[in-house]
């Protein structure tokens, strides 16, 4: 099946699962153009912390290449998360956001939250992810966190007037407490909690009976907690194609790759930001099946798969004359029946 240039999604409107991540839309699961729609930066690889499950990359960005690939996409672009290492250590960050903002383009920042408060401020960051594993600053510290205080007060104060995200990490440090923790971290005002698990700490945290409506990232991960499904990895009969490599881009150092999670687990990059970008994506989505790469199958995030999942369901519903670029499950270059199964049985 094949889609493109027609929009009509009158046999099929997309309707993800509520997931609260803000760049998993509808509206995006209809964006079908020819830019990008959702960039992340690893803008640096350095960082002052030392967090047991850090899995950042050693590599720095050439700050042209940025501004030519802000220049070139800036139309399509809704949002650019700014992510590292910690970018507050990248000399030039107010520099980098002013460009971004000044394309009209929505900016994300990831940071360890200890810099001085004025500093972000000053950004004019729209988001702000912070992570935050305890409220007691005394096992923050042992973890690796400087300043823990000082993360503390700024995920306050940043609370009151900007959308603030943190970022919960359960291990067996923590997985114990996860109900005090996450209620310390409510009462800082912030707008909602990223929960997830170490990846190399398979715990499974329980969670009390508390209304979580009002967080719609922490509700979805509880409920998932709940189901006893996990965060990461795909289920059997996950066999769409990876659409999120055509409508996002992640750069490291001077290339990019589908998402982040794969060029931290060691994938391969798509290309070079010196290249034709869009052409590589899609020999590269036209080529690529997540159930037979064993790092999609693996560590492939929940929300994006719901969004993988609900863009071949709207896609495969199209009218086929509509449309230009394969994109469904039976697309000639998905996994066959046999592969996937042998990848199944390798345990990929
Ligand atoms: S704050 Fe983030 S980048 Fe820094 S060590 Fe911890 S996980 Fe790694
Ligand atoms: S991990 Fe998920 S989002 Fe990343 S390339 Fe694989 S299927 Fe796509």
């Amino acid at each position: 099946m094949i889609i493109g240039a027609g929009q009509d999604t009158a046999h099929r409107a997309p309707n993800i699962p509520e997931t609260g991540f803000s760049e998993i839309t509808n509206e995006r699961i209809l964006y079908d153009g020819d830019g990008f729609w959702y960039c992340e930066i690893m803008i640096t690889g350095t960082c002052s912390f030392s967090c047991s499950y850090c899995n950042r990359l050693k590599s720095e960005i050439k700050i042209n290449q940025i501004y030519g690939f802000i220049e070139k996409y800036k139309i399509s672009l809704r949002h650019i998360q700014i992510t590292g290492g910690e970018p507050m250590e990248f000399i030039g960050i107010e520099k980098v956001c002013n460009t971004i903002k000044s394309n009209g383009v929505k900016i994300g920042l990831s940071t360890n939250g200890s810099a001085d408060y004025d500093r972000y401020v000053g950004l004019g960051v729209d988001m702000f992810s912070i992570s935050l594993d305890d409220y007691d600053v005394n096992i923050l510290e042992k973890r690796g966190y400087k300043n823990a205080c000082g993360v503390i007060s700024n995920i306050q104060k940043l609370s009151q007037h900007s959308y603030v995200n943190v970022g919960l990490v359960i291990d067996s440090i923590n997985v114990k407490r996860v109900n005090e923790i996450i209620e310390f971290i409510l009462r800082l005002g912030v707008s909602d909690i990223k929960l997830s698990v170490n990846t190399h700490d398979n715990v499974m945290p329980t969670f009390g009976k508390n209304d979580y409506s009002k967080y719609p990232i922490l509700n979805y991960r509880i409920r998932r907690f709940k189901e006893k499904k996990f965060m990461r990895g795909l289920n059997k009969e996950d066999t769409f194609k990876c659409a999120l490599a055509l409508s996002d881009i992640s750069i490291v150092g001077e290339n990019h790759y589908p998402c982040l999670v794969y060029a931290r687990e060691g994938g391969i990059a798509i290309g070079s930001l010196d290249g034709d970008i869009k052409t590589d994506r899609k020999l590269w989505y036209k080529n690529h099946s997540p159930i037979i790469d064993s790092i999609c199958r693996k560590y492939c995030m929940d929300f994006k798969c719901e969004f993988n999942r609900e863009k071949d369901r709207t896609s495969c519903a199209k009218s086929p004359a509509q449309n230009t670029v394969e994109i469904c499950h039976t697309a000639p270059n998905s996994a066959s029946p046999k592969a996937v199964q042998e990848s199944l049985e390798l345990g990929l």
